[in-house]
């Protein structure tokens, strides 16, 4: 399964959320524990180098057609799960 499918790279994330200015973001150094687990989970903190800002953005967020494709491979799960269910049924009886 493509799980590229799910999420997209955050677009956001070049723009600052405080001055708006594109392209000041840097990764900023994480400062405790907690900071280094969220950035293991992609919640990076960041600094604006035009106004200082610092904060964390998600690297990634979802795709916009995200709960149509966790349906669509519900379904196909389901079916699969179904047919392989049904053939084995009927294969040892
Ligand atoms: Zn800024």
């Amino acid at each position: 399964m493509n799980t590229k499918l799910f999420y997209r790279r955050n677009i956001q994330l070049n723009r600052c959320p405080n001055c708006n200015e594109i392209a000041t973001l840097r990764r900023s150094r994480s400062r405790n524990i907690t900071e280094k687990i969220l950035k293991r989970l992609k919640y990076a903190p960041y600094v604006c180098r035009n106004c200082g800002w610092r904060g964390k953005i998600f690297s990634y967020r979802f795709a916009k057609n995200f709960f149509q494709l966790l349906i669509i491979y519900t379904i196909i799960v389901v079916v699969a799960v179904y047919i392989v269910k049904k053939f084995l049924a009927s294969y040892f009886n």
